[in-house]
């Protein structure tokens, strides 16, 4: 029986890791199905994490947390976790290797990833001029136009928030009427520097090896194409949470969960279950941040050691 499992190794996880080795706790293994780092790694910028002034691609942004959180005797297991289930007072930790591994705590920071809107050129940009985080890469755009992508709450609060920095943002979606709150529809239709594109898709972003140069749209009524020469395009089609491993053998999930899928927390990262922490982007309200996800699991992990402590 280990005492600590720590699923999943962005941010949140390694932060984890960290406090709860250094705080004293012996038995701790982070799980993580590839090489610990999360989605950061896939970005080729990051430049807002505190503390941090040079810009870096997400892999060398990464690389010296892996050093740091395994210095004081966490374990990396490589193998993805199937299943948690809750076991009398402890957990049983199903692997895809077929194997079992009894924790007395968990740590679920098993993070999540924006859907794709599958449109030519997306892969290709990704993360040099497509985007699906505002607040991470609005500012390389500062003064510049910008597209979005999307009709929910998310895409016109982040439309309305990319306005702040760019010049102009076409907001771009399939439909004439929005998913969102009638506030915040309100708000982007008053914002002068937000030029509403519907019922439109994009086609294509193309660009060159510095990137993205524009979109081909195409009007889903009449058919009629427009191009928009912007370097940066927004997309907000969606986010998938990895809560899988919580589905139960009947069903059910091991804790509770909001309306939109994530982990309910309270402040100190309890989930519902005794004994069961959500740290990072799988839990409510998260803000979808290194920094975030980084202080969520140091609390997390603060909190399992009181618990594991509380054990005796
Ligand atoms: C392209 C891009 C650019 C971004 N840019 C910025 C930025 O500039 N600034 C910023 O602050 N944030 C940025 N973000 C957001 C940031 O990456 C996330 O908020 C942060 O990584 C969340 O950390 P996490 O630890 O909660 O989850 P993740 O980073 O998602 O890590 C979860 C880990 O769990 C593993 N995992 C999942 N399921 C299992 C399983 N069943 N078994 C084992 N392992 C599993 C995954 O492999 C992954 O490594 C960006 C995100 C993307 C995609």
């Amino acid at each position: 029986m280990i005492n600590l499992a720590i699923i999943g190794g962005g941010p949140a996880g390694l932060s984890a890791g960290l406090y709860a080795t250094r705080g004293g706790i012996k038995d701790v293994v982070l799980f993580e199905r590839g090489m610990p780092g999360g989605q950061i790694t896939s970005s080729s910028e990051i430049e807002n994490y505190p503390g941090v002034k040079e810009i870096m691609s997400g892999i060398d942004f990464m690389q010296p947390w892996q050093e740091q959180c395994f210095r004081f005797g966490l374990t990396h297991n490589m193998n993805e976790v199937q299943m948690v289930a809750k076991n009398g007072d402890h957990f049983d930790i199903h692997l895809s290797d077929g194997s079992k591994i009894e924790s007395k705590a968990v740590i679920l920071s098993t993070g999540g990833r924006p859907k794709k809107a599958h449109i030519k050129g997306e892969d290709e940009f990704w993360g040099r001029g497509v985007s699906t985080c505002a607040t991470c890469d609005g500012f390389f755009y500062k003064n510049k136009e910008v597209a979005v992508l999307g009709g929910g709450d998310t895409a016109l609060e982040e439309a309305i928030y990319l306005t702040r920095m760019c010049s102009k943002v076409y907001l771009i979606h399939r439909r004439d009427g929005f998913r969102a709150a009638p506030v915040t529809i309100e708000h982007v239709k008053n914002n002068p520097k937000i030029e509403i594109l519907t019922p439109m898709v994009i086609e294509e972003v193309y660009g060159d090896n510095s990137g993205v140069s524009g979109i081909r749209l195409n009007n889903i009524e009449t058919n009629e194409k427009r191009e928009l020469n912007v370097p940066g395009v927004f997309i907000f089609v969606g986010y998938d949470v990895n809560t899988g491993i919580l589905r139960q053998n009947d069903g059910s999930m091991l804790c509770k969960m909001n309306d939109m899928g994530q982990v309910m927390v309270n402040l100190n990262m309890k989930t519902s279950v005794e004994g069961l922490f959500a740290a990072g982007d799988i839990r409510e309200s998260s803000q979808k941040q290194v920094v975030i996800a980084a202080g969520d699991g140091a609390t997390a992990a603060l909190s399992a050691i009181e618990y594991l402590q509380s054990m005796g």
